[in-house]
């Protein structure tokens, strides 16, 4: 299985902390050559020096997924230094959880352009390469918020469905040409609730974290295993939560 991570060219948003990170790292380990984006450049230098340290391949540049052209001027940093793009994975995803009657519009608005068009922003970007080479492999990072249905993350997990849909419909119009996996985190540890805006949310959110979540790198797992499997196996759609979640 290590032989199909080997060589391959991934490109990973939202690269500098929680799953991202992690999934870089495992995946520099295994000799992919990654291409990380995120906002804090810091963190993406940071993470890029560690990788090289440790004799894996990695590149940097700061990106903001609601912005199209970051992610071109990203796949292209890929192309231009290792040659090719073999994977894109949609990983930068934020969350502000709400009633819908509190209608928290300007919420659900960023979470539309990040998690929704921001990964449409990315498969359009990664489209292009795949046509080109006639192979890749987009990997969206997910949420079970989207597989059980609860008040307040309503907006959120429509984001996340949306994207669970539209890339099955890609699935299937890509005819053998390319892969498309859907990841579905359940409770993970990282810094996923500092963003969110709802003070309620967030402190039962960091109380949960801190009984039940699995670690990233337990979602980082599900990558590896779906990046390295043989050209011609797909893997769809997987899920990972903590064994105690409801
Ligand atoms: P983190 O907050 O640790 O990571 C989120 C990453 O996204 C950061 O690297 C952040 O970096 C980046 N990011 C946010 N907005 C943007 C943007 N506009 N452009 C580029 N990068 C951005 O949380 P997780 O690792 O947990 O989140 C990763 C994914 O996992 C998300 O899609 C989330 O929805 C999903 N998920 C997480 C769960 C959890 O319990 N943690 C559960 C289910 C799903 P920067 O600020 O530097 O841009």
């Amino acid at each position: 299985m290590e032989n199909n991570i080997k060589g391959k060219v991934v490109v990973i948003t939202g690269a500098s902390s929680g799953i991202g990170e992690a999934t870089a790292r495992m995946l520099a380990a295994k000799r992919a050559k990654v291409v990380l984006g995120a906002r804090r450049a810091d963190r993406l230098e940071a993470l890029t020096a560690q990788i090289k340290e440790e004799g894996g391949e990695a590149v940097w540049l700061v990106t903001d997924i609601k912005r199209r052209d970051d992610l071109i001027q990203l796949a292209g940093l890929a192309a231009q230094t290792f040659g090719k793009l073999d994977v894109l994975i949609n990983n930068a995803g934020i969350s502000h959880l709400s009633r819908i009657d509190d209608l928290q519009v300007e919420d659900w608005e960023e979470m539309i352009d990040v998690n929704l068009k921001g990964y449409l922003y990315g498969i359009a970007t990664a489209m292009p390469y795949f046509k080109k080479q006639g192979f890749g492999h987009i990997v969206n990072i997910l949420s079970t918020s989207g597989i059980k249905i609860v008040p307040l993350q309503g907006v959120y997990a429509g984001t996340k469905n949306a994207i669970r849909t539209i890339s099955e419909a890609l699935r299937q119009e890509s005819n053998g040409g390319y892969r498309v996996t859907g990841i579905s985190p359940g409770f993970v540890r990282t810094e996923f609730i500092d963003g969110m805006k709802n003070q309620e949310m967030r402190t039962i959110f960091k109380e949960k974290m801190e009984q039940i979540a699995i670690s990233p790198e337990d979602i980082a797992n599900a990558v590896i295993y779906a990046v390295g499997q043989p050209d011609n196996v797909d893997v769809g759609d997987i899920v990972i939560r903590p064994v105690v979640q409801d």
